[in-house]
């Protein structure tokens, strides 16, 4: 697995300054503006399939095509590529439109593969009466078996070389739905000795009696991916296809159809490496699984990594786009370390949410020299960097709520926090000192503190100089504001949860991903936490308000990440 650190470039964000480098597909669509190719346009495209919902392996792909357009002034579609039925729906269509806006693009205009059908049905009659496709009445176990294997060439099929008339007639009682679901194909004649598979005599079209979400039963037969997608890129006029390195071997099929064809322009296909994460899975497939399977709540399961998941779980747009930025584009297959996306949204979130306290698993704590009936008000920023966040007021009183883990009864050698006899402070204010312990007669389980504040420490110091080793976070009790906190982690336990070793994807999944607590307590600036807000919680992590669940007087929030940051651990980084 690799996790090597970004470079200085790729570190910097985009777009990239006058003399600083850029990327190999940056450095073509640079030099083809140079050279005056494609009439100095640049035109890109993203091409999804609505058969899912969007993950941040697309969010690569997003930010790459869209990227590119905003930078050199050109144009990037978006473009459905619906042409799987079977698959496909518009609440996959909607959701993707719904996730692009929100990483902060906009296409120059919404596509579809299903527009163009039309046009790729007589550009099938061309190629059929140029002797350059026919009818192939064989079943697909037969067509399997002669397209042969990477050491052995292919056979022609019985009906290779038919004459053109008669694929023609056929091919028309295919589209008119006169033959069957699957009585027979159309396939391109292009070369069955190969050594490119993709090359040996592809199919085109096949029938499928399918309600198509936008097309009706308007067809019943489909263009196979390899020949809709480069036609869709010509009729757009796109420039510069950019698709990902599983696509390498299909480009000389790419190029054939659009060499054969009277298409309007000849964009290039340019691959790239996708991405791939560690404890990810990312193919739609398994994404679908989780969701039908519920082994999640849904597609936007705060553990799900899809754009709308992440979202959902407190990421930022910047975050990803930034994340995008740093691990650059390359040729080169690779597996970057979730660590670092999870370094992302922290930086981007430290900079920038307001911060409060929250106890997630309360203690009570009882000052006895604290006067019963007393309120007073301690203050703190909202952030430590923007004074222009403003201030928050902070009720302290007699009964506070405290971290269980805050507290040992028997503390062990490096445990500095609070224990029977210690003083620690509390943070935006007074020291306080342990002096005994309540406990459930039953469980034998401490259900409260009692403790002893210094009234001379509410500045956070002491006069005579005494010192504590720790700051603790702490909420009034009288005052706290009540919340759900669902606590994440990630949702495999293993890096790599392929499907290996005899083992399903699933089998790694964790079992603790996630945590649900009720009635953990907030400090009062954080009642009017709006829906999709981020927080850090001081000492804990950031944490956002569930855009779903959570409301007023019903606050739900999602931990995004702990602040611990593992990133800097491993790539050395010092923040
Ligand atoms: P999956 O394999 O996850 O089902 P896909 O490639 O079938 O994804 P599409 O909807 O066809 O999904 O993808 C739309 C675009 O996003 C394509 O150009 C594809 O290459 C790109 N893309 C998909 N997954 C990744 C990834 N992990 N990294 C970078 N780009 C990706
Ligand atoms: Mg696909």
């Amino acid at each position: 697995m690799t996790s090597s650190k970004p470079t200085p470039e790729e570190a910097s964000g985009r777009p990239a300054a006058a003399g600083e480098s850029l990327d190999f597909i940056r450095e073509i669509v640079k030099a083809d503006l140079a050279s005056g190719k494609n009439g100095q346009r640049v035109a890109t495209r993203f091409p999804p399939e609505p058969n899912g919902y969007l993950h941040i392996g697309h969010a690569k792909s997003i930010c790459l095509n869209f990227g590119i357009a905003r930078e050199f002034g050109g144009t990037c579609n978006l473009r459905f590529d619906d042409t799987n039925p079977t698959k496909e729906d518009v609440e996959y269509v909607d959701s993707i439109k719904e996730d692009i806006r929100w990483l902060g693009f906009e296409w120059s205009k919404e596509l579809y593969a299903s527009d163009y059908f039309g046009q790729l049905y007589d550009w099938a009659e061309h190629l059929i009466r140029a002797g350059k496709a026919y009818v192939d009445e064989s079943d697909p176990d037969q067509i399997r078996e002669m397209r042969g294997t990477l050491t052995e060439p292919g056979k022609p099929s019985p009906y290779r070389d038919r004459p053109a008339e008669e694929s023609l007639a056929l091919f028309r009682k295919m589209r008119a739905g006169e033959l069957p679901d699957g009585a027979m194909v159309l396939r391109a004649r292009v070369d069955m000795t190969s050594p490119n598979l993709n090359l040996r005599d592809p199919i085109m079209y096949r029938i499928r009696r399918a309600h198509h979400h936008r097309t009706g039963d308007a067809w019943c037969i489909y263009p196979m991916y390899d020949w809709a997608h480069g036609q869709s890129d010509s009729i757009e006029q796109i420039t510069h296809s950019i698709c990902t390195l599983e696509f390498e071997n299909h480009r000389p099929l790419y190029d054939w159809f659009l060499d054969n064809l009277p298409a309007p322009s000849h964009p290039q296909q340019i691959e790239f490496a996708r991405l791939n994460l560690t404890y990810t899975v990312m193919s739609k497939r398994k994404l679908l699984r989780l969701v039908q399977d519920r082994l999640v709540s849904g597609w936007d399961d705060p553990r799900m990594p899809t754009i709308s998941g992440l979202r959902r779980r407190g990421f930022t747009a910047q975050s990803l786009r930034a994340f995008a930025d740093r691990i650059g584009v390359a040729k080169r297959e690779s597996i970057v370390d979730v660590a670092l996306l999870e370094h992302c949204v922290r930086e981007d979130l430290n900079a920038s949410a307001p911060r409060v306290m929250a106890v997630l698993r309360p203690l009570r704590v009882v000052i006895e020299n604290y006067p019963e009936d007393q309120t007073e008000e301690l203050e703190l920023p909202f952030h430590p960097d923007h004074p222009e966040m403003g201030t928050r007021k902070i009720p302290f009183s007699r009964e506070l709520f405290i971290e269980r883990d805050d507290f040992k009864e028997d503390p062990p050698k490096k445990f500095f926090r609070l224990a029977p006899g210690r003083e620690v402070r509390l943070r935006g204010g007074y020291f306080i000192k342990c002096t005994g312990v309540v406990k459930d007669p039953a469980t034998g389980e401490i259900t409260e503190l009692r403790c002893s504040y210094d009234p001379a420490t509410r500045s956070g110091a002491a006069p005579d100089g005494r010192k504590v080793k720790v700051t603790i976070h702490w909420v009034s009790a009288r005052h706290a504001v009540e919340a759900e906190v669902r606590v994440y982690d990630r949702l495999f336990t293993d890096p790599d949860p392929s499907d290996r070793d005899g083992k399903e994807f699933t089998s790694f999944l964790n079992p603790a991903s996630l945590e649900t607590l009720r009635a953990c307590k907030l400090e009062p600036a954080a009642s009017s936490a709006a829906p999709e807000s981020r927080w850090q919680f001081e000492r804990l992590g950031y944490f956002c308000a569930d855009r779903r669940d959570s409301r007023p007087g019903a606050l739900v929030f999602n931990r995004t990440v702990s602040l611990k940051d593992e990133w800097a651990r491993i790539s050395g980084a010092d923040n």
